[in-house]
C-alpha cells in the first residue's frame, strides 16, 4: 500500500506543478541569486583580456554571460562601494565616504528587500572592514563575518568553504547569496601553487587563486539550488600597483582603482560584451530584476548615463582637494581643484590631459559640478572605535582618523601629494601600533611638505604627549589650533593631553564641554569619567562609564571597573547586573565571585549568594571573607553544616573577619 499511496502524492504534486507552470500569465520562477564582490581587483588583471594571468572561472562567466569592460567603483575604497552596492546610491546619497563608518539604518539595502520577497539572504565576507558594526549586514538571515582568531581577514579558501557549509544547511526556495573575497589586497601573499606560478607578479598571483573558489563556488551554487541560478561577479576597486604614483588604493581616481570586473550570468541574461560606461552601484537594481521585484536601473536595460565616483579619504583626512570624478561614453573628468580631463578610447592610461579648452559634454561637466562634498564629520556617524578595532583596521593599512578638516581654497590636489603618500601610510600604522619614538620623524616629515595636515599635527601632539614631552606636545597643539581654529578635534587633544599629566585638573572644564556639546566622543567621555572618580565623584563616573558602554561593548574589566564603582556607592542592582555580564564574557577566567557573592548576600539572593562563594578559590586573598560570608548564608539558609561553616570561618579568619565573627549576632547559639 505505501508505494502506491506515495506514487498517488506525487502525481499530484506533479500535476499540480504542471498545471501552475502551463497558466500563461503566471510569473515565472524567481532564480536563486548569487553575489561575488571581488576586492582589489582590477578591471585588468582578471577575465579574457587580462595579460599575465590566467583566471578561467570568471573567462567561463564572461563566456555564457554579458561582461562590461567600462564598470566603475562608487569609490576606491571597500566600505564606501559595497555601500554602493547594497544600496544603489553613490556615497553622496548613503553616507560612506570611508571605511570605518557605519551605513544609516535610512538607507534600505538590497537584502532586505530580497527577504520581504522571500529570498533566503546569507553572506560571507572576509574582512574586518565589512564586519557587522559597520552596517551592511542588515537584512540577511546570517551574516558571517567570523574571522579566525581576531584576524583582519581570511582567505578565499576559508571564506567558500563556510559560502558551502551555509548552501547545505539552506531549505528550498529562492536563496540570495553574497560572498566577498578579499585575496588581492595587499599583502600579496597567494597560496600554492599559485606562489609558485606567479612568483614575479604575487598581485596576480592572488587573483588566480580567487578565481579558483570563485569557481568551486559557482559551480557549487549552481548544483545545489533549487530552481534557476542567476550570478554576479563585480568588484569593489582596484589597485594602484604604481600607476600615477599610487601603490594602493584610496587616494586617487584613476582607472587603476575605479575601473572593475563586472559580469554576470544566468538564464535571462543576454550574453555578450558592453563597452558602455556603467556603475557598481547598479549591482543593487541589477539584483532587484533578476529577483523580479523591479526593473528600473537594471544592468539587463540598455540606457547611457553619467557615471560618477569620488576619493573622499584625503579631504576628509588631511584637508586636501575633494576629488569627484565623471565618465560619459569615452570621456573621463576628474575635479579636485580644477578639472582634469581625458580621451579613454585614445588614452586608456590617463596620460595625456585634454587641456582646459577640451569640448566635455555639458552633462558630463554639470554632473561633476553637481555632486555634493560631504560636510565634514556630519554623514560619518560617532567615532566609537574601540582601540582593538582600530589596530584591526591598521593591519589592513586602513587607519581613520577622527579630525575633521576645513575646507581651504589653497588645498594640495592629491594627485600633487603622490610622494608623500608611503610616509603617510607608514605612519598611520605606526600611530595605531602606539609607536610614539618612531612616528614622530615620519609626522614631521610630512607637515614640513604639507604644513596645514591637522591629522598629522594632531598626531604629532598626541605622540609627545603619550612620551610625556610636555612642551612639544603644546607648541603642536598651538599648530594645530592655528590650522583648524575651534575644531572639536584639537580641543579633545589637547584635554586629553591635559588628563593624562599633571596638569588634570586644567582638563576638566574642556572635557565638561566636549562631552555636553558631543555625547558620542567616546575618548571625551571616558577620560572626564576617569576624572570625576579622581575627584571623589562616583555618581558622575557611573553616568559616564554607562554613558560610554553605550556607544560601545565594554570589555571584562570595563565591567568590573563599574560593578566596583556601582558597589563602592551602594547600587546594589547595577554592581551585580555588571559583575554578571563580565561573568558571562569571561566564563572560568572570572575572578570577582566574592564581590558578586556579598552583593547577592545584601540583596537577599541567598542561594546565588552560596552558588557565588562556593567559586571562590581557596588560593583567593581574601578568601577569609568568602568562609565568613558563606557562613552566614549557610545560618539564614538554615544548612544542616551550618556549625561547622562558622568554625571554618574562625579557623581561617584574618584580623578583619575575626572581628566581624566576634560581632556577628547570627552566629551566637552556634560556639
Ligand atoms: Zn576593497
Amino acid at each position: 500500500m505505501r508505494p502506491l499511496l506515495a506514487a498517488v502524492c506525487a502525481c499530484l504534486f506533479a500535476a499540480e506543478g504542471c498545471s501552475r507552470s502551463a497558466t500563461p500569465d503566471a510569473p515565472p520562477p524567481r532564480p536563486s541569486i548569487l553575489l561575488v564582490t571581488l576586492d582589489t581587483t582590477r578591471a585588468d588583471a582578471i577575465g579574457p583580456d587580462a595579460e599575465g594571468v590566467e583566471t578561467p572561472a570568471f573567462n567561463a562567466l564572461a563566456a555564457r554571460g554579458r561582461r562590461f569592460t567600462q564598470a566603475y567603483a562608487t569609490a576606491p575604497e571597500t566600505l564606501p562601494s559595497h555601500g554602493s552596492m547594497m544600496t544603489g546610491l553613490y556615497p553622496a546619497g548613503h553616507g560612506v565616504h570611508e571605511n570605518a563608518r557605519h551605513l544609516s539604518e535610512r538607507h534600505e539595502v538590497v537584502a532586505e528587500r530580497l527577504k520581504q520577497h522571500g529570498y533566503q539572504t546569507a553572506a560571507v565576507v572576509s574582512s574586518f572592514v565589512l564586519a557587522r558594526r559597520f552596517g551592511l549586514a542588515r537584512g540577511f538571515d546570517r551574516y558571517d563575518d567570523e574571522l579566525p582568531g581576531g584576524a583582519a581577514e581570511r582567505s578565499a579558501a576559508e571564506t567558500t568553504a563556510r559560502a558551502l557549509a551555509m548552501l547545505a544547511a539552506s531549505s528550498g526556495g529562492p536563496i540570495f547569496l553574497w560572498v566577498h573575497y578579499f585575496d588581492p589586497h595587499a599583502p600579496y601573499a597567494p597560496p600554492e601553487p599559485f606562489r609558485a606560478r606567479y612568483r614575479e607578479s604575487p598581485y596576480l598571483g592572488e587573483v588566480a587563486a580567487m578565481d579558483y573558489e570563485l569557481g568551486r563556488l559557482v559551480d557549487a551554487f549552481e548544483k545545489r539550488v533549487h530552481g534557476s541560478a542567476a550570478i554576479v561577479v563585480a568588484g569593489d576597486h582596484g589597485e594602484g600597483l604604481g600607476d600615477h604614483g599610487e601603490m594602493l588604493h584610496g587616494n586617487l581616481l584613476y582607472q587603476a582603482t575605479m575601473r572593475v570586473p563586472l559580469v554576470m550570468a544566468g538564464p535571462s541574461i543576454e550574453p555578450g560584451v558592453s563597452g558602455t560606461p556603467v556603475s557598481v552601484r547598479r549591482v543593487y537594481h541589477t539584483l532587484l530584476d533578476l529577483a523580479g521585484v523591479e526593473a528600473a536601473h537594471s544592468l539587463r536595460g540598455s540606457g547611457t548615463e553619467v557615471v560618477l565616483g569620488e576619493a573622499m579619504k584625503p579631504f576628509l583626512e588631511y584637508g586636501w582637494q575633494p576629488q569627484v570624478m565623471a565618465v560619459e561614453g569615452t570621456y573621463k573628468a576628474i575635479l579636485a581643484g580644477r578639472i582634469e580631463a581625458y580621451d579613454l578610447a585614445a588614452d586608456p592610461g590617463e596620460t595625456r590631459e585634454l587641456g582646459s579648452g577640451a569640448d566635455l559634454p555639458r552633462s558630463l561637466r554639470r554632473a561633476l559640478e553637481d555632486y555634493p562634498v560631504p560636510v565634514p564629520g556630519a554623514a560619518s556617524g560617532p567615532d566609537t572605535l574601540t582601540d582593538e578595532a582600530r589596530r584591526q583596521l591598521a593591519s589592513l593599512g586602513y587607519v581613520s582618523g577622527t579630525a575633521t578638516p576645513v575646507v581651504r581654497g589653497d588645498a594640495p590636489r592629491p594627485v600633487d601629494m603622490v610622494p608623500l603618500f608611503e610616509t603617510i601610510d607608514r605612519a598611520s600604522g605606526l600611530f595605531v601600533e602606539e609607536r610614539y619614538a618612531d612616528v614622530i620623524p615620519l609626522l614631521r616629515r610630512i607637515l614640513a611638505a604639507d604644513p596645514h595636515n591637522l591629522d598629522a599635527s594632531l598626531r604629532l601632539a598626541t605622540a609627545h604627549s603619550a612620551l610625556g614631552q610636555d612642551d612639544r606636545a603644546i607648541e603642536a597643539f598651538r599648530r594645530a589650533a592655528a590650522i583648524a581654529p575651534g575644531s572639536p578635534d584639537v580641543r579633545t587633544y589637547l584635554a586629553l593631553h591635559y588628563a593624562r599629566g599633571p596638569d588634570w585638573p586644567r582638563a576638566v572644564p574642556l572635557l565638561e564641554a566636549i562631552v555636553a556639546e558631543f555625547p558620542a566622543r567616546l575618548p571625551a567621555v571616558e577620560a572626564l569619567a576617569a576624572i570625576r572618580e579622581r575627584q571623589g565623584r562616583p555618581a558622575e563616573a557611573i553616568a559616564l562609564r554607562r554613558q560610554a558602554h553605550a556607544l560601545k561593548v565594554p570589555t571584562a574589566a570595563e565591567l568590573v571597573h563599574l560593578g566596583r564603582l556601582a558597589m563602592s556607592v551602594g547600587r546594589t542592582a547595577l554592581a551585580i547586573e555588571s559583575f554578571e555580564r563580565a561573568r558571562s564574557v569571561q566564563g572560568t577566567a572570572f575572578a570577582h565571585d566574592l564581590e558578586l557573592g556579598v552583593l547577592y548576600f545584601d540583596a537577599r539572593r541567598l542561594e546565588d549568594a552560596r552558588a557565588a562563594l562556593d567559586r571562590v578559590p581557596a588560593s583567593h586573598p581574601e578568601h577569609p571573607m568568602a568562609l565568613f560570608k558563606r557562613a552566614q548564608v549557610s545560618v539564614l539558609l538554615g544548612e544542616p553544616d551550618r556549625a561547622a561553616r562558622i568554625a571554618r570561618a574562625r579557623a581561617g579568619a584574618d584580623a578583619t573577619t575575626r572581628e566581624l565573627i566576634a560581632n556577628e549576632r547570627l552566629f551566637q547559639g552556634h560556639q
